[in-house]
C-alpha cells in the first residue's frame, strides 16, 4: 500500500458560546459554525451541547452530531476520514452541504398517520426477525431522552430518490437510533458500507461480540483479569 502523507493538523476549536439555541443538535451545529476548519474535542462538543437552562450534559450528543451529517449534509470529519484528528476529535472543514439530501421526500400526513398506525407507534426496524418496539413517547435506554418517531423510506434515498409520499408500504416509523443507524449503512459519498458506524450504533452485547472477534482475528488473548496479550506465535 502508498505511504499516506500524514495531514498536518488543523488549528484547535474553542467553544465561543454559551449557546442558547432551543436543540441540542442546534447548539452543537452553532459550535461548529463558530469554528469551521479547527477541531473540536468530545469535552467540547459536551460544554457546548449542555441544556443552557438546567446544564445537563445530553446523553444522546453523539446521534444529534450524526444526524447533522446525514439529515443537514453537513461534513463533519473525524479521525476516520481525516488524518490529523484523533480519536473523539471533530472537524467541519466548510459549511458547504453536500448535495442530494435537500429535497428529500417525506410522505404525508395521512400516510404518516397510516404508517404509525400499522406500527402501533412503536419502532418498526427489523433485527434477527425481532422488532425494536420502542414506543414515543418512552425513555429510550440506549440512545437517551424520550423516543421519537419519525418516518423513513424504507429503500435507501442513494437506491430510489422517487419515494412515493402517499404509499404507506413505501414507509416505515424508526426511533432516532434507528434513522441513524440505518442513514449511516452506507456513506453518501463513498457508497461504501460503513462498519464503524454500524458497530458503534449496535448494543453493548454485539459490541463485545465485535471486540472479542478483532482481538482473534489480530491474535490477542484477553486474560481474566481484563488485560490483553498477544498470543504466541501470532
Ligand atoms: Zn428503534
Amino acid at each position: 500500500m502508498a505511504k499516506r502523507k500524514p495531514s498536518a493538523r488543523p488549528p484547535e476549536g474553542v467553544v465561543k458560546g454559551p449557546y442558547l439555541q432551543s436543540s441540542v443538535k442546534r447548539r452543537i451545529e452553532a459550535l461548529f459554525l463558530d469554528n469551521v476548519g479547527k477541531v473540536l474535542s468530545r469535552e467540547q462538543i459536551l460544554e457546548a451541547a449542555r441544556d443552557p437552562v438546567s446544564g445537563k450534559e445530553p446523553e444522546n450528543w453523539h446521534q444529534r452530531l450524526s444526524e447533522l451529517r446525514t439529515d443537514d449534509s453537513y461534513t463533519i470529519l473525524s479521525w476516520r476520514n481525516r488524518g490529523g484528528l484523533k480519536v473523539q476529535e471533530y472537524m467541519m472543514p466548510h459549511t458547504e452541504k453536500r448535495l442530494g439530501a435537500a429535497k428529500r421526500v417525506k410522505p404525508t400526513k395521512q400516510t404518516w398517520q397510516q404508517v404509525l398506525d400499522r406500527a402501533g407507534h412503536r419502532c418498526e426496524w427489523l433485527e434477527k426477525g425481532q422488532k425494536c418496539g420502542l414506543r414515543e413517547g418512552e425513555s429510550d435506554p440506549i440512545g437517551g431522552g424520550r423516543v421519537t418517531l419519525t418516518p423513513d423510506h424504507k429503500r435507501p434515498h442513494s437506491v430510489d430518490p422517487d419515494a412515493d409520499p402517499k404509499d404507506p408500504n413505501q414507509w416505515q416509523a424508526l426511533c432516532g437510533r434507528h434513522q441513524v443507524v440505518k442513514k449511516n449503512y452506507w456513506d453518501s459519498m463513498t457508497g461504501k458500507l460503513n462498519t464503524y458506524a454500524i458497530v458503534q450504533a449496535a448494543p453493548e452485547t454485539e459490541k463485545r461480540a465485535v471486540f472479542l472477534f478483532l482481538l482473534e482475528y489480530f491474535g490477542y488473548a484477553l486474560e481474566a483479569d481484563g488485560s490483553i496479550r498477544k498470543r504466541e506465535g501470532s
